[in-house]
């Protein structure tokens, strides 16, 4: 459980019993005029408890045990991608934000004849979204009787992202983690029959391992136990259910008491298996897989889950934005309209895009306007005439045309007065108020 700033300022050297250890209270050595300012500096996660060298070892232990995430961050390594699951704070991202994707992993057999091809175009698959480069996460290798070892090395050599070793074959999966070394797979499964060498495995292999329990959060529960008893620390849980309203219940059950009860023993990453369903597949990475795998590759279902990911893992407090300056479409010429737009991501692809699609050249000249959309930046004042100017005399625009005549978005027209006497000698022009209209625009109203 979290302390708050005075339950750890008891821990501190100010508070202590000890009178050598006492004497170093409020010595200033960590940066902070007392031991209380640097107490509420830690309990509001700002600064490192190693700031303070004179912490006695019982109450390090209790501070770093209060510090300690709710959900363990674990994380597979790929031979050239890695990927992280936990550190989760909250149960609904609008409650501050979540920080770790649900990883996408598609399902290949040790027995199927195309599996390195897949592991290849799951390696090869990448969506351009709003200036967000987004990919699937892995593959997931399962035994089902074929040469699991071989099937690992061929994937692994043809895919740069993280495996999930899917073998509750303890033979199986020393096998699969040979192929797969130099990289840190996800282990799966330890179960109440095998987990003493599966445990065995991943402590030698330094890899994460899943346990997995179709008996109830009370056995996936001790079965972590036993598992962490043996040596491991990286774990993910399994509760086993595959249907719709099991695996909601069993995930959010599991991430209610890490959070809410701080119940240590599921304070993990959590593993689910959508099978064809990406529908189903949708519910986990909302609520509230780690590891998400799906039985086959296709980019028609893959996409939309990506986004959906995408959107979700985004800080709702931060919006999206591209980089303020000039952007050029369609290769324009000196004499080509020069629009003038925000930096918020969507607005500037809704522009950009229909300008482009629209195959007419033209200039972009995106404005700071802290990444908000155009009515929003004007309502708040970060997009106003000043603001406009200063991007046509910073960004060097006025050298790559040879007009001074400028498009401003339709919602902002009462800018335009302003602008003008802002900008002397330029033409302000009032452009629509919707993107959409913009290629009609410009072959009407320019030239
Ligand atoms: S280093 Fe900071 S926290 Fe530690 S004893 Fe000195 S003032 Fe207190």
């Amino acid at each position: 459980m979290a302390l708050s700033g005075l339950q750890i300022y008891k821990l501190l050297p100010a508070s202590s019993k000890d009178a050598d250890v006492k004497t170093h209270g409020n010595c200033k050595e960590c940066g902070f005029p007392t031991c209380l300012a640097f107490a509420m500096k830690l309990a509001a996660k700002q600064v490192e408890l190693s700031l303070c060298p004179y912490v006695e070892e019982e109450s390090k232990n209790q501070l770093e045990a209060s510090a300690a995430p709710p959900i363990r961050l674990v994380t597979v390594k790929g031979t050239e991608h890695e990927m992280k699951a936990g550190n989760e704070l909250v149960l609904f991202r609008h409650e501050k934000t979540f920080y770790n994707p649900a990883g996408l992993f598609v399902r290949v057999k040790d027995n199927q004849s195309d599996a390195a091809e897949v592991a290849k175009a799951v390696n090869d698959y990448l969506v351009d979204y709003v200036g967000m480069e987004l990919t699937l996460d892995g593959i997931a290798v399962e035994d089902v009787g074929g040469d699991f070892g071989a099937t690992v090395a061929a994937v692994k050599e043809q895919c740069g992202f993280p495996l999930i070793l899917l073998t509750e074959d303890p033979a199986k999966a020393e096998a699969g983690l040979k192929a797969a070394e130099g990289t840190t797979p996800l282990l799966w499964a330890a179960t109440s029959d095998n987990w003493e060498a599966m445990a065995k495995l991943a402590a030698e292999y330094k890899v994460p391992l899943t346990v997995r329990s179709d008996d109830g959060i009370g056995a996936l529960a001790d079965l972590a136990d036993q598992v962490k008893g043996a040596g491991v620390e990286d774990i993910v849980l399994d509760p086993g259910a595959r249907d719709y309203s099991g695996s909601l219940a069993a995930s959010t059950q599991l991430r209610r008491l890490a959070l809410k009860q701080n119940e240590r023993r599921v304070g993990y990453p959590l593993i689910a298996f959508a099978g064809d369903d990406p529908i189903l597949a949708g519910q986990h990475i909302a609520k509230y897989a780690g590891y998400v795998v799906i039985d086959r590759f296709s980019p028609a279902t893959v996409y939309p889950l990506i986004v959906m990911r995408a959107n979700l893992f985004t800080d709702p407090q931060k919006p999206i934005q591209v980089l303020p300056g000039v952007y050029e479409i369609n290769k324009p010429s000196p004499g080509d309209p020069l629009m003038v737009t925000t930096n918020f991501s969507i607005t500037y692809f809704a522009v950009a895009n229909e300008v482009e699609s629209s195959g007419l050249p033209g200039w972009l000249l995106v404005a700071d306007a802290e990444g908000m959309s155009v009515l929003t930046a004007w309502a708040a004042g970060k997009f106003d005439a000043e603001r406009i100017a200063k991007s046509v005399n910073t960004t060097g625009i006025a050298e790559k045309i040879d007009h001074k005549r400028l498009i401003l978005p339709g919602h902002v027209a009462v800018l335009m007065g302003e602008l003008e006497e802002e900008l002397p000698g330029w033409d302000i022009n009032v452009g629509p108020r919707e993107a959409v209209d913009l290629p009609n625009y410009l072959k009407t109203q320019w030239g």
